[in-house]
């Protein structure tokens, strides 16, 4: 049966960004949720995030903004430099003059750790060291499942926050793998007072030269630590392949250093500052574009990287999650007869999978204007991302990624359903 109502209750696989952030948007819609997340409640990942204010309004609307804002670092623009340090081009990722937010770079963890406070604060029920394993039975009332330590659960809705590798996925579009999109990216950590960086030189920053490019941002929220690295195309290589080389971290650091002579002053600070023991890399990895996000029976929602997992390279993976779970949390609160579960989800898969794809869109010009200068050479008109605003460096081209705000236009699709049941 098709929901008609707000569900009693929501199971949400994955206690990750997008099931967290799903969680408390559900709370003050007072739909009661479960959280269920395979790691442990200490696990860390590592690493830090860039968010932009399409993401940042989101997570205002939650509460979370507020709380992370003093501990991540903001900025507006990510300038590409070339080999004599000029700017070529600017790419907003956030301004609030312009947008209403500053994007901001924040370690996961700390992003993590705060939303998992107010998880706890508000009595959400999240159970850790529960990895789902199978669902059982899919409707027609409700969701059956299991996990890899025997217990079996069940709700009447089951949201797959679960990641690129969604288990919940698998159970009904099991075809569907991540799929490896041919490039890496190599990275350290370096600190800030280790770098000869030109003066009025704007952080963060990505450095095209011959070879391809090389990042530089900042992070902590004073600036003083930054990640580097650079993105280069490289062979795919079996599980076993990739954990290998992930414990190798001098031929990581070998790779790293390649063509050192290539890269302005300022990369081979960074390159002569690159601590072995630091380096890590991240296959990109991408699903293709999925026929469906839920369930047969519209029981089993799918979000997130389980939903459409973005290569990084114009950094939306999560803040396209966020918009996601917000849109479809509000939509959950106003189901009723007129606004039943099908046709809402229907309304909200529509506008999010055209959505992905500009963003993917956007991501394959990012990952063209990254390559070595001479398949850049190659490329056709427009395969290259470029500032294409009327004054360049204004940043209003990106407004169709970075305005909208998706708890209202769920509700404006509320609004169309009703009027077309009662016409
Ligand atoms: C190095 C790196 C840097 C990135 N930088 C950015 C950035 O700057 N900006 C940006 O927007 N995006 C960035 N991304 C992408 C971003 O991290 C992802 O898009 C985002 O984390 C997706 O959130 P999610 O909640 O859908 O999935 P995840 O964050 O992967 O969370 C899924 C959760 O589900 C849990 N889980 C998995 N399987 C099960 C199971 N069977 N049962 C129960 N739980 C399960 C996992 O343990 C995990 O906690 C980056 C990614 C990486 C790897």
């Amino acid at each position: 049966m098709v929901l008609t109502a707000p569900p009693a209750e929501v199971a949400i696989i994955g206690g990750g960004l997008a099931g967290l952030t799903l969680a408390l948007a559900l709370h003050d819609l007072n739909i009661p949720s479960t959280v269920y997340e395979a790691r442990s409640a200490d696990f860390d990942q590592g690493g830090g995030i860039m968010l932009s204010p399409n993401a940042l309004r989101v997570l205002d609307s939650v509460g979370v903004y507020k709380r992370v804002r003093d501990n991540s670092l903001q900025f507006d623009i990510l300038t590409f430099k070339d080999g004599q340090d000029q700017t070529t081009d600017v790419y907003y990722f956030g301004s609030e003059e312009l947008y209403g937010y500053h994007a901001i770079r924040i370690m996961r963890k700390e992003l993590l750790d705060e939303m998992r406070a107010m998880v706890r604060e508000r009595n959400i029920p999240i159970h850790f060291d529960s990895k789902l394993t199978a669902i059982t039975s899919d409707g027609p009332d409700k969701v059956e499942f299991t996990f890899a330590d025997g217990r079996v659960a069940s709700a009447p809705l089951v949201i797959g926050a679960d990641g690129i590798h969604s288990t919940v996925r698998g159970t009904f579009l099991p075809e569907v793998k991540p799929i490896y999109a041919g490039f890496m990216g190599i990275n350290s950590v370096v600190q800030r007072s280790q770098l000869r960086i030109p003066e009025g030189y704007s952080l963060p920053a990505t450095v095209l030269a011959k070879t391809g490019a090389f990042l530089l941002v900042p992070q902590k929220p004073d600036g003083s630590e930054l990640f580097i690295g650079s993105q280069r195309r490289f062979p795919a290589l079996d599980a076993a392949g990739w954990e290998a080389l992930r414990k190798d971290k001098q031929k990581l650091y070998d790779m790293l250093q390649e063509n050192k002579s290539d890269w302005p002053d300022i990369v081979q600070s960074a390159l002569e500052a690159t601590p072995v023991d630091r380096m890590g890399f991240w296959a990109f990895h991408g699903i293709p574009p999925l026929a469906s996000w839920l369930s047969e029976s519209k029981r089993i929602i799918l979000v997130g990287d389980a939903a459409h997992a973005i290569p990084p390279t114009a950094g939306q993976g999560a803040n396209q999650a966020f918009e996601d779970v917000r849109a479809l949390a509000t939509l959950l609160s106003k189901l009723s007869p007129e606004v039943p579960l099908d046709k809402a989800a229907a309304q909200w898969q529509t506008y999010r999978q055209a959505r992905v794809k500009k963003v993917l869109d956007l991501t394959n010009q990012m990952n063209a204007k990254r390559l070595p200068e001479s398949e850049r050479a190659k490329m056709p008109p427009g395969a290259i991302w470029s500032d294409q605003s009327l004054t360049r460096g204004e940043g209003g081209e990106l407004r169709w990624l970075y305005d909208p705000d998706l708890a209202q236009e769920a509700e404006k699709w509320v609004e169309e359903l009703k009027q077309a049941a009662n016409p």
